[in-house]
């Protein structure tokens, strides 16, 4: 599932393919949205900036129209030079964007829709959405307010990756983060203290900007000897039934909360 680095990286390389070029064509292949006329309504604006929120995206044109996109479990955002393969069976996209130089794609995407720079400053999945651990103006004040208003029952791990509490944790970053502050994902969020609580944000959030700033490629534990090929290495995350970097205990796996989502921890290290 990509998580709130890989949106925020993609947002840059969205925004650096789109803002101030001529686009050339907006193509919405997908059957869904056959009848929507962006391509219409859209034509001759410029992209004005790219920006993310937690694990939404926003193209924002001229004229106070926004596109709007959460990639959900699936989805994914392309950039490619005019005429290079894509990454994906175009049969897969739902957007297409074309400057001069460009092809911007986004495929597989459940939310994706055009909506007014208005309705963005109301839109409940927007405005609900808690502090963007990626955000420059993040606010430890606010995270720790809407985790202490949180069922107090809830585990940790759970409520990390609830966007309402923290916009931007995905499933690799509640684990790696845990795991980096030292704490059990199945700890009742009101058995945290509120310094723990800021220690896993604290520990989490300079390896996620690195990870923007690598274009999106996570590694939360840098092997002394690097292989050149690695995608990305962690500490606890789909490493279930191998010992732990630090302290060789068998790290462990099992689904969490509502949606049942596989967290991942190292019994030894942490409590
Ligand atoms: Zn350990």
């Amino acid at each position: 599932m990509p998580e709130g680095d890989t949106i925020h990286s993609a947002a840059r390389r969205v925004g650096g393919a789109l803002v101030g070029q001529e686009i050339v064509s907006i193509e919405t292949p997908h059957p869904r949205h056959r009848g929507d006329r962006w391509p219409a309504k859209l034509s001759g604006r410029e992209v004005r900036a790219v920006d993310a929120r937690g694990k939404h995206l926003f193209v924002r044109f001229e004229g106070d129209l926004t596109l709007h996109s959460h990639l959900r479990m699936t989805g994914k955002w392309g950039v490619y030079p005019r005429g290079a393969r894509w990454g994906r069976s175009p049969r897969r996209a739902w957007l297409v964007i074309r400057t001069p130089t460009h092809e911007v794609v986004e495929f597989d995407g459940p939310v994706l829709e055009l909506m007014t720079e208005g309705r963005t400053r109301f839109d409940q999945r927007i405005t609900g959405l808690g502090t963007d651990i990626l955000a420059e103006d993040f606010s430890e004040a606010a995270y720790l307010r809407r985790l202490r208003e949180d069922d107090p029952t809830r585990g940790i791990g759970d409520a990390l990756l609830d966007q309402r509490n923290v916009a931007g944790f995905g499933n690799v970053w509640k684990a790696e983060g845990c795991f980096l502050a030292g704490i059990d994902p199945w700890r009742e969020v009101a058995g945290v203290s509120d310094e723990e609580a800021l220690e896993i944000v604290r520990l989490s959030r300079p390896l996620m900007q690195l990870s923007v700033e690598r274009g999106g490629r996570i590694t939360t534990w840098e092997p002394e000897r690097p292989r050149s090929a690695r995608k990305f290495q962690t500490w606890v995350y789909k490493r279930d039934g191998q010992p732990c970097r630090r302290c060789e205990t068998l790290i462990r796996s099992r689904g969490q909360g509502d949606d049942n989502r596989t967290t991942y921890w190292c019994p030894g290290c942490q409590r």
